[in-house]
C-alpha cells in the first residue's frame, strides 16, 4: 500500500473492496510515524494500541457486512488542544502536564462515530498562540516540504502530519489563521468553518469569540468529508448554530463572481506569492469566472483589532490555570497568591505570558474604552465590510499568507514580525465567515518547491458553496504536489 497516494475517499473505497484491512491501514501509518516522525515531530503523543483497537472494530464491521460510515478506518491526527478521552492533553504547554482528558470533545466523539481511527495528538504553539509552532513547550515541528523551515502555526503538527503522510487527515483549530496558515505553508487544504458551525466543546479555549475547529486534508473532497462528520449543532456549545449542515454540491466556474480584495495585495506581500495567486485567478477567469477587484475598507485595521480582542479573551480564559485545578503545580508557597504566581511563572512560556499581560492591560480601568471597546467597534466595521462584499460576489480570493514558509528562528525573536504573518487571516475570524486555504502553486527557493496558499473566503454558513468552489478551483489548477 502506498500511503502517499491515498485519500480519505480512496481509502474507504479500498476497505470496501478489501484491498487492505483497517488494521493494515493503521499499521502503515504507525510505521510511517515511527520511521519518520523523529525528523518532523508532528506528534506529541501517538496512541498505538488504542488506534489498532479501533481499527479492529472497523474490520469486524466490514467482516459482518455492516455499512461503512464516512470515515471508516481513516487514520487521523488531532491537534493537542482538543480533548480525546484517556489521552494526554498538553495544549503545547508545561502547565497542563500530566493532564489526561476525561472525555471526548464533541468533534472527536463525532469522528469516532464516523469510524475514524485516532492516531495521536499533534504539536502546536503553546495554547495555539503563534504562527510557526516554535512556541510549543515541547520543541518545534519541521515542515515536511523543507525541514529547515517552519510548518506554520499554530496547527503546525496537524498540517505537517498530513503533508508528511503521517495521517490521512487532521483536526486543527483556528482563532486567527491557525488552520489556514499552516495548510498554506505545508501545501495541504485547511478550512476554518463559520463561527458556530462546529462545536467548541472540548477545545481548550484561546479566544472564545474567535475559536473554531476545522479539518486539514490532502484535497478538498477529503476536507469536506471530515467537515461533514464534525459540523452541526451541539447542545454543549451555546454558540453552536442549529442551522442544518448542507452537503457540498458541484459548482461551475462559469459566471461565478470572485471578489479580489485589493487590500490583500498591498505592501509586505512577497511578489512571488502575488504573482502565483494572480496566475491562479487568471486560470479561473479563463474557465468562465467573473473576477473583479473589490475593497474591504477596514482590512488595514484587522490585525490591530485582533491583537486587542484576542489577548483580552486569552487573559480571561487562561485564568483557570492556577495549579489547583489542572496539571502542573509549583511547590507550596507561603500564600495562595504566591503559589498562583509561581505556578504560572514556571508553567507558562513567554508568548502566553505576553498575551495575558496585553489582555489584562487592554481590559484595565482607564484603558478599556481606548483599546478594548474601540477594537470591538472596529470589529463591527470589519464584519460590515464582508456583509457589503457578499452583496456583489459569491466568494473572495487572495493570498493566505504574505510569505512562504520561513526558516526556523527568522521571526521568533520579534513578536511583531510573527504577528504580521496573520495579516490576511484574522479578519475572517473577527467577522465569523468561513475560509479555506488551497495550494495554488509553488515558489522555488534553494532547490525546494515551497507551497503557496490561496485563501477562499465564503459568506456566513455558506460552506457548501465554499467547498464546491474550492473543489472546482483545485481541478482547474491541476496537481501541485
Ligand atoms: N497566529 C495567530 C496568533 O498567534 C493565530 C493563532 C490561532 O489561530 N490559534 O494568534
Amino acid at each position: 500500500m502506498r500511503i502517499e497516494a491515498l485519500t480519505v475517499a480512496g481509502a474507504v473505497e479500498g476497505l470496501r473492496r478489501k484491498d487492505f484491512s483497517a488494521v493494515e491501514l493503521t499499521n502503515a501509518y504507525l510505521a510511517a510515524i515511527s520511521r519518520r516522525d523523529h525528523e518532523i515531530h508532528s506528534y506529541l503523543f501517538v496512541a498505538e494500541e488504542i488506534a489498532r483497537a479501533s481499527a479492529k472494530i472497523v474490520d469486524r464491521g466490514i467482516a459482518e457486512g455492516l455499512p461503512l460510515p464516512a470515515l471508516a478506518g481513516i487514520p487521523m491526527a488531532v491537534k493537542d488542544n482538543i480533548l480525546v478521552k484517556d489521552l494526554p492533553l498538553t495544549s503545547g504547554s508545561r502547565i497542563l502536564e500530566p493532564y489526561i482528558a476525561s472525555y471526548d470533545a464533541t468533534v472527536v466523539a463525532r469522528l469516532k462515530t464516523a469510524g475514524a481511527v485516532i492516531l495521536g495528538k499533534t504539536n502546536l504553539d503553546e495554547f495555539a498562540m503563534g504562527s510557526s509552532t516554535e512556541n510549543s513547550a515541547f520543541g518545534p515541528t519541521q515542515n515536511p516540504r523543507d525541514t529547515s523551515r517552519v510548518p506554520g502555526g499554530s496547527s503546525g503538527g496537524s498540517a505537517a502530519a498530513v503533508a508528511g503522510d503521517l495521517a490521512l487527515a487532521a483536526l486543527g483549530s483556528d482563532t486567527g489563521g491557525s488552520i489556514r496558515q499552516p495548510a498554506a505553508f505545508t501545501g495541504v487544504v485547511g478550512m476554518k468553518p463559520t463561527y458556530g458551525r462546529v462545536s467548541r466543546h472540548g477545545l481548550v479555549a484561546m479566544a472564545s469569540s474567535l475559536d473554531q475547529i476545522g479539518p486539514l486534508a490532502k484535497n478538498v473532497e477529503d476536507t469536506a468529508l471530515v467537515y461533514q462528520a464534525v459540523a452541526g449543532h451541539d447542545r454543549y456549545d451555546a454558540t453552536s448554530s442549529e442551522k442544518p449542515v448542507e452537503t457540498p454540491s458541484p459548482v461551475s466556474l462559469a459566471g461565478l463572481r470572485i471578489g479580489v480584495p485589493k487590500e490583500y495585495f498591498g505592501q509586505g506581500l512577497d511578489p512571488r506569492l502575488s504573482d502565483t495567486v494572480r496566475a491562479a485567478l487568471k486560470k479561473f477567469e479563463t474557465a468562465g469566472a467573473r473576477v473583479a477587484e473589490i475593497s474591504l475598507p477596514h482590512a488595514a485595521e484587522a490585525l490591530a483589532a485582533y491583537y486587542i480582542v484576542m489577548p483580552a479573551e486569552v487573559s480571561a480564559n487562561l485564568a483557570r490555570f492556577d495549579g489547583l485545578r489542572y496539571g502542573f503545580a509549583s511547590a507550596p508557597s507561603k500564600t495562595i497568591l504566591d503559589f498562583y504566581k509561581d505556578t504560572r511563572d514556571r508553567g507558562f512560556g513567554a508568548e502566553p505570558k505576553r498575551r495575558i499581560m496585553m489582555g489584562t492591560y487592554v481590559l484595565s480601568h482607564g484603558y478599556y474604552d481606548a483599546y478594548y471597546l474601540k477594537a470591538q467597534k472596529v470589529r463591527r466595521l470589519i464584519r460590515r465590510d464582508f456583509e457589503d462584499a457578499f452583496k456583489d460576489v459569491d466568494v473572495l480570493m487572495g493570498p493566505t499568507t504574505p510569505s512562504v514558509a520561513f526558516p526556523f528562528g527568522a521571526k521568533s525573536s520579534d513578536p511583531l514580525a510573527m504577528y504580521l504573518e496573520d495579516i490576511y487571516t484574522v479578519a475572517v475570524n473577527l467577522s465569523g465567515v468561513p475560509a479555506l486555504s488551497l495550494p495554488c502553486g509553488t515558489v522555488a527557493e534553494a532547490g525546494r518547491a515551497l507551497p503557496v496558499g490561496l485563501q477562499i473566503i465564503g459568506s456566513w454558513f455558506d460552506e457548501a458553496r465554499l467547498l464546491g468552489v474550492s473543489k472546482v478551483c483545485e481541478s482547474v489548477l491541476g496537481k501541485i504536489f
